[in-house]
């Protein structure tokens, strides 16, 4: 067991409410990892599911010494969940895969090729995707404004499936910034970045744990997360409606000249759709400064990214080695990272 005391990849794995998806999922990487040339380690974060998650975690844990386990005490997220993940991992190679399937784990070993190649991020492009054609469209935005607004030339910046080297995973993990939008974060601290195509299969089991409203979230994350785009927008923005209001009420004037005060009192409504342009376009400002400072707020209190539960008799075989001296070393690990 001592291959597994010293792995040189450990893959990340966040799961949440995912029970119909464990087994098939174990059943379907163990081999693919034992197959490795390189002894590896796999690192489950459940992300507080309420459901049969944990517990068929816990089980599989029974019979595959490689298996690792972070349970947050409530549902963080599956960024948090893939940081604290970083945060565990051992190996001088991570690689990060989603739970429900629709990352192949057969593709592993391709990503940990990369990275003894000597990338130390390697990113994957979705071959074929098998999501809805909403999902999709939504993607193919997410992506295109994600490029503009970061400079970050990436072709898919939603695929989970990806390879890093320790350096930054452990980067990301100590930076702990919670709203944030990991493959797009990482490429910042990327020296030697590549991208690779991979497969994709549809979810079998469950559903998308991705409701409108949290990829809309993950956006807003992404920008203002990345780049000051909006906030310059805006500026200019501000500038341009400014100015036309003030043509506006040029003309408006020139107007009343020409055809005296009865034209120009026709004009009172006008007047009023201009400030409710004013005002809207004031309230759009206060709420994207509000977003910032909120994000700032947020960095400053400097809360913890997670928390983490003791789990039973966590490291087992550990303790058959040296019972005295591990102790309770593994569940008591620090709860806030
Ligand atoms: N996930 C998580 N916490 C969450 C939501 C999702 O850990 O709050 C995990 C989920 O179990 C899966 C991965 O993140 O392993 C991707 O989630 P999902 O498949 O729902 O996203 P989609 O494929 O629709 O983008
Ligand atoms: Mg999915």
């Amino acid at each position: 067991m001592s291959e597994v005391d010293t792995p040189l990849v450990s893959i990340v794995i966040p799961v949440y409410q995912e029970e119909e998806n464990v087994q098939v999922l174990c059943a379907r990487l163990l081999p693919v990892v034992r197959a490795l040339d390189a002894a590896a380690e796999v690192i489950f974060v459940d992300d507080g599911s309420r459901d049969a998650t944990l517990a068929l975690l816990l089980a599989e844990r029974r019979t595959s010494p490689e298996i690792v386990i972070r349970s947050f005490a409530r549902n963080f997220g599956q960024h948090a969940a893939v940081l604290a993940g970083f945060d565990a991992a051992r190996g001088k190679h991570v690689v990060t895969l989603d739970a429900d399937l629709q990352n192949p784990p057969e593709e592993i070993p391709r990503i940990v090729a990369q990275l003894q190649a000597g990338y130390d991020l390697v990113g994957t492009i979705r071959q074929d995707r098998q999501d809805s054609w909403f999902r999709r469209r939504a993607s193919r935005i997410v992506n295109a404004m994600t490029r503009r607004a970061s400079g970050i030339q990436l072709h898919d910046f939603g695929c989970m499936l990806r390879g890093y080297s320790r350096e930054i995973a452990k980067t990301l993990a100590a930076r702990g910034e919670s709203h944030t939008f990991i493959p797009a974060l990482a490429y910042v601290y990327a020296k030697n970045p590549i991208e690779i195509p991979v497969a994709h299969a549809a979810r079998d089991h469950g559903d998308s744990k991705y409701s409108l409203l949290r990829l809309f979230r993950l956006q807003l994350d992404l920008l203002t997360g990345f780049s000051q785009a909006p906030m310059r927008l805006l500026f200019s923005m501000g500038g341009v409606v400014a100015l036309a209001g003030v043509l506006l009420g040029l003309v408006l004037f020139a107007m009343r000249l020409f055809h005296g005060p009865e034209w120009a009192a026709d004009g009172v409504f006008t007047l009023f759709a201009i400030l409710f342009v004013f005002v809207g376009a004031q309230f759009f400002a206060l709420g994207l400064i509000g977003e910032y400072v909120g994000r700032t707020l947020g960095v400053v209190r400097q809360r913890p990214t997670f928390i983490l539960r003791d789990l039973p008799d966590d490291g087992a075989d550990v303790v058959d080695e040296a019972p005295a001296a591990e102790g309770r070393s593994i569940p008591a690990r620090e709860a806030i990272a």
